[in-house]
């Protein structure tokens, strides 16, 4: 096999069967993608602000032609539930819509000077390379490439091997949007060769990475070598915090699917339950009721509330985590037979020097302790190198306020799970990454401030 025909094998998570073949690029086509962005790049910053928005909002308009058809191929790519892969696919749309917004009002400023005049240019970068991993596919491509193209950058993204097939169709549609050949290009590939070459060349720009934290790390201290900018999404291990005083029958009924949700391959997953102790025995009661109800299954099914995992390496990762030191507290049920299965399930009581209490698990287990106090609940929360998200349960609002501003992470919710709206910011603290993607900010992290003075004085 040549270095640069590299045939690699799409499965179905669900059924095990091979779905496509894809060849994936070696350092030779890299760096030919890489010369196609910086030679279309030049053409690209020069597009009027309003053709740029215009053309967004054709591809906006072409991703949600197909949303069907992008959801219908995650769900076989990727094993996502027809229901999350249908709001994936409306995710992707609405981002590149929103910034299409963006050209017309990328300002800059003018500031106060003596002698003349003083202007801001919110200038592009030039080529960005996206590392993308396999959980979510399509939204996380979106949440990079559509700000960076809104600000006049050209993009190559890099699929995650396992995952490329929603990718590689948004670049079709891009084209069929008419935006020029070399703007936004989709390039399936090894992290190692790819992945690494946006790092290495001088013609990436700037590297957006979203994936674990150990090669997050990698990469920027590969990007630090160059004094590259780079935006890092990686890791989590969440912490769900439920008050006594909280609506314990919502709290349960929800916080199954706040970390099984897709099958728990979630950087945002409450993967650390925290339950006050006066409300332990009855949020376990209520939470065995819900865990046992997660419908586990065909991922088409409309039914399906969690499907399989990623791989079967995957697998045998997230079940080294369930060993003979802790107690399987409860289980939720699981199909028999081909697909990468694996089921709910509940850890407690758990030390809290368990692996599967401080490392991040990206799979359907869940661990549960109690707390004594608000003091107690901050402590245990904040007590990992993660800080991604997290959600707080309590009917006292200057309580929920309190735990929100100690808790150390970029996105929280109270009474509620959720943590991804494409207007507002997301991102992490401490090791879950560096810098914030989505709402009216992102912009800025594919821009370059440029100051010019003019002088006035005859
Ligand atoms: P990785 O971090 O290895 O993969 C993420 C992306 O980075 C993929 O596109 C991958 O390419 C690419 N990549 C891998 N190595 C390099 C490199 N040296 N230079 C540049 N790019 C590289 O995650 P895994 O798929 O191995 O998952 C392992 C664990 O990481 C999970 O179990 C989970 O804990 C965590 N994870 C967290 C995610 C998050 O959203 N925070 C997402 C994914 C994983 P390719 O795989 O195609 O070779």
């Amino acid at each position: 096999m040549s270095q640069e025909h590299d045939p690699y094998q799409v499965v179905n998570p669900a059924t095990e069967e091979v779905i496509a073949t894809v060849d994936l690029a070696g350092p030779a086509a890299a760096d030919a993608a890489i010369a196609r962005a910086r030679r279309a790049f030049e053409s690209w910053r020069n597009v009027a602000p309003g053709d740029r928005a215009r053309l967004l909002r054709r591809f906006a308009a072409e991703v949600d032609a197909e949303r069907e058809s992008l959801a219908a191929l995650e769900v076989a790519n990727a094993g996502h539930t027809i229901g999350n892969a249908r709001w994936e696919a409306g995710n992707a749309r609405d981002v590149i819509e929103y910034y299409a917004g963006a050209p017309e009002r990328l300002f800059g400023r003018q500031i106060p000077v003596a002698g003349g005049l003083d202007v801001t240019f919110q200038e592009p970068l030039g080529v960005v390379g996206v590392i993308v991993p396999w959980n979510f596919p399509l939204p996380i491509a979106a949440w990079a490439l559509a700000p960076a193209l809104a600000a006049g950058n050209t993009v190559i993204v890099k699929p995650a091997e396992l995952t490329p097939l929603t990718a590689l169709r948004l670049a079709e549609l891009a084209l069929r949007a008419g935006l020029p050949e070399g703007v936004l290009q989709v390039l399936p590939g090894r992290g190692p060769v790819v992945g690494q070459r946006f790092v290495t060349h001088p013609d990436v720009r700037k590297v957006v990475f979203t994936g674990s934290t150990a090669v997050g790390r990698s990469v920027m201290a590969g990007c630090a070598a160059r004094v590259k900018p780079v935006t890092l999404e990686l890791g989590g291990k969440s912490a769900n915090i439920v008050f006594a005083d909280a609506d314990l029958e919502k709290a349960a009924a929800t916080a199954p699917y706040a970390v099984f949700d897709n099958a728990g391959q979630d950087c945002c997953a409450r993967s650390r339950i925290l339950v006050e102790a006066s409300a332990y025995d009855e949020f376990m009661d209520r939470f065995e009721r819900a865990v046992r109800g997660v419908r586990v299954g065909d991922p088409a099914d409309e039914k399906t509330e969690m499907g399989p995992l990623i791989s079967a390496a995957h697998r045998a990762r997230v079940a080294s985590y369930v060993d003979g030191d802790t107690e399987v507290a409860f289980r939720g049920g699981a199909p028999e037979g081909p697909g990468f299965w694996y089921p709910p399930t509940v850890l407690a009581p758990i030390a809290p020097d368990h692996r599967a209490f401080t490392e991040e698990v990206f799979g359907p287990v869940v661990t549960v302790v109690p707390f004594r106090g608000e003091s107690d609940a901050v402590r245990i929360a904040n007590a990992t190198e993660y800080g991604l998200s997290g959600s707080i349960w309590t009917r006292d609002v200057g309580r929920a306020l309190r735990v929100a501003r100690a808790v150390e992470a970029g996105n929280l919710s109270v009474n509620s799970h959720s943590s991804v709206r494409y207007w507002t910011p997301f991102g992490g603290y401490k090791q879950s990454g560096l810098g914030r993607e989505l709402g009216p900010d992102a912009l800025h992290a594919f821009t370059e401030t440029k100051n010019v003075f003019i002088a006035t004085e005859e």
